[in-house]
């Protein structure tokens, strides 16, 4: 077995930019190995005041969009203005699919060739709380590794938008025209959180299509109640193959940025996000430490049949396993 680094040895590789210690920095952090996780959390805590640098732009869209396609365009255009450019994906999905749906295809090729980028494909099991967790664990690692724009990838269809939206800056939300109806697909919700549409693949016969659907989505965006941070989502176009759109799609980021840090908000929104991981990973470490208790395992087995069948109150059972917990020894 290879030897683990230490602590100064993944504080000073990862300071220092090397893609190979912030590699198995990530894999430390979503080991589920206590050890690990104790040297993670050091590890992360001794390099909190490198992070928070970058540009966090969370990127979604149902399968088939072009996100990956996408993001190696826009990642490459990125690092021509001489930005470093991290790529995170989550994929809640990874679990059931072992990861097939970001993990299966060697994606973003060219991007993850060049060494100013670095690709993670899919945080590894657990559910999306520990997904979640993880991911914006390997964010701060890749802003103390000298990332100036982190993109975190989630396919677009359930919970990881709200994850993903709780741990980024400015999120982005890619469309297709021309598939009936404009709002297919899509849910409303999801819409509410972007900070931009972009309509993809407008380019060749799908011109005219996506030229209709930027207009209608225009529309519909009209009718959704204006937000708190005083800012209206454009609809644009773009192209990952024709390069349409990435420049404005890149500017509008920008501008967003100048714009949120003069009015307070990106830094306001930044501080709601840390506490709302806090309240996120209490929850999610209190239901894996009650799931391992003994004590509630077994009682949990012995009347769980009784809670099916409608024999036993599940308030009441939850209540004795909760006590059940509470009264557990643990060393101090
Ligand atoms: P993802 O599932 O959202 O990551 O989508 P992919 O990036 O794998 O792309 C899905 C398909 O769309 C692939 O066959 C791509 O070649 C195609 N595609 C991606 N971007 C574009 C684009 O800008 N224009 C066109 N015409 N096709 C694209």
């Amino acid at each position: 077995m290879k030897k683990r680094l230490d602590l100064a040895a993944f504080r000073d590789g990862i300071l220092s930019g090397s893609r190979v210690v912030l590699g198995q920095a990530i894999t430390l952090v979503e080991s589920a190995l206590d050890s690990d996780q104790e040297l993670a959390a050091e590890l992360i805590q001794s390099l909190m005041s490198h992070t928070g640098r970058a540009i966090r732009i969370g990127i979604t869209g149902v399968p088939g969009v072009g996100k990956s396609t996408f993001i190696e365009a826009f990642g490459k255009m990125l690092l021509e203005k001489e930005k470093k450019v991290a790529v995170l994906a989550i994929d809640p999905s990874s679990q059931l699919t072992k990861g097939s749906i970001l993990g299966d295809k060697t994606r973003m090729e060219s991007l993850a060739s060049d060494k100013r980028a670095f690709i993670r494909p899919s945080a590894s099991g657990g559910t999306l709380g520990g997904v979640s967790g993880k991911t914006s664990e390997a964010m701060l690692l890749c802003e103390a590794a000298g990332f100036d724009v982190i993109l975190v990838e989630t396919v677009g269809v359930g919970q990881s938008e709200t994850a993903v939206k709780n741990m980024v800056d400015y999120f982005l939300l890619l469309m297709l025209a021309g598939a009936g109806d404009e709002l297919q697909g899509i849910k409303k919700g999801i819409m509410e959180m972007a900070d931009a549409l972009v309509i993809h693949k407008a380019d060749g016969e799908n011109l005219p299509s996506a030229k209709k659907a930027k207009a209608s989505y225009q529309n519909a965006l009209h009718l959704f109640p204006s937000s708190p941070k005083d800012w209206s989502p454009k609809v644009s176009l773009a192209s990952s193959l024709s390069g349409l759109g990435l420049e404005e799609t890149w500017r509008e980021v920008l501008r967003y940025e100048y714009q949120m840090k003069e009015s307070g908000f990106w830094e306001s929104n930044r501080a709601r996000q840390r506490i709302n991981w806090l309240d996120e990973q209490i929850h999610y470490l209190l239901g894996q430490a009650f799931l391992r208790d003994s004590k509630v395992k077994q009682t949990m087995d012995h009347e769980m049949e009784n809670v099916r069948t409608g024999i036993l109150n599940p308030g009441t059972l939850a209540k004795k396993l909760v006590s059940l917990f509470l009264s557990t020894e643990r060393p101090q």
